[in-house]
């Protein structure tokens, strides 16, 4: 329900965390030793020193057993005991890190390859397009988790053809394709449309999150859900029919100035809600005395 109200209501509901799984409340994934990873975010898998340098700084300070490189193009640091969370966090955020959600029903990664910028091959500016949309997309929570991706060209280095979204960019622009799946299931996409530039990609993408967001059962991925309503009742709704698109793009657009804000910055800066972090008593220790 709280998802439900969340995806229609943006703007006069409020998100109950009372209703969520431990991931979500705690912003971070519960390991199965009792601690937690943490994960920044990289836009498109592009990463600078002094960032890699806050992570290092980041690991030893708290340490850190695990740094990670993830599939998604980011770093993971596993092992972050709970009662640390909110200063670590604190710690990455002033380094301009937030919050990569790879604890949530939400937009997780958007993986790119080199594209014209280093690679003989690269047919548009694939990285550029790849930050561009994760920085369009993060923070709005959406029926399950939402991986995208984006490929120079079709050779598919990214591996556009099995995310939940992907872009693959040819001479003339950017098949969007969409409903691909590489774990439990594994799946390639279908192509949704070819669009000739960066705006219109962003458009449609933005439309088919927002359609998604408005019409899938929670916790279906969106191959699931396009297996109940077919592609073609998608493209009717977002490919032919314009007005539509931009009318979801633009409730999308309202979604995005309620939640698209950085959760380990409000837990980390929040007395009350950094509270919930401290641990209650260490009864192995009581017990001992
Ligand atoms: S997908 Fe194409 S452009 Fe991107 S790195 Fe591979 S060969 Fe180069």
């Amino acid at each position: 329900m709280n998802y439900y109200l969340l995806a229609d209501w943006p703007l006069e509901y409020r998100d109950d965390p009372q209703s969520r799984f431990v991931n979500e409340r705690k912003h971070a994934n519960i390991q199965k030793d009792g601690t937690f990873s943490v994960v920044p975010r990289m836009w498109g898998g592009i990463t600078t020193p002094d960032e890699l340098r806050a992570i290092a700084d980041a690991a030893d300070k708290y340490d850190v057993p695990t740094v990670k490189v993830t599939g998604g193009q980011r770093i993971d640091l596993l092992g972050v005991k709970g009662e640390d969370l909110p200063a670590i966090w604190s710690d990455l955020n002033q380094a301009g890190l937030v919050s990569g959600h790879a604890y949530s029903k939400g937009l997780r990664t958007v993986k790119t390859c080199v594209g014209t910028d280093h690679c003989r091959f690269g047919t548009q500016d694939s990285t550029g397009l790849g930050i561009k949309l994760e920085k369009h997309l993060w923070g709005s929570w959406t029926p399950h988790k939402l991986k995208l991706a984006v490929s120079g060209c079709p050779r598919n280095c990214a591996e556009a053809t099995c995310k939940d979204i992907g872009v693959v960019c040819v001479d003339s622009g950017y098949e969007i394709h969409v409903g691909g799946a590489a774990g439990m299931e594994i799946k390639g996409t279908e192509v949704l449309c070819k669009v000739a530039s960066e705006d219109e990609a962003i458009e449609v993408i933005s439309a088919m999150t927002q359609i998604y967001r408005e019409n899938a059962k929670y916790l279906d991925r969106i191959y699931k859900w396009l297996a109940k309503v077919g592609l073609d009742w998608v493209k009717e709704q977002i490919v032919d029919d314009l007005e539509n698109r931009k009318a979801l793009a633009k409730r999308f657009a309202v979604s995005q100035s309620v939640y698209r804000k950085d959760p380990w910055a409000e837990h980390a800066q929040n007395r009350n809600t950094r509270a919930q972090y401290a641990p209650l008593a260490n009864l192995t220790l009581e017990a001992a005395e």
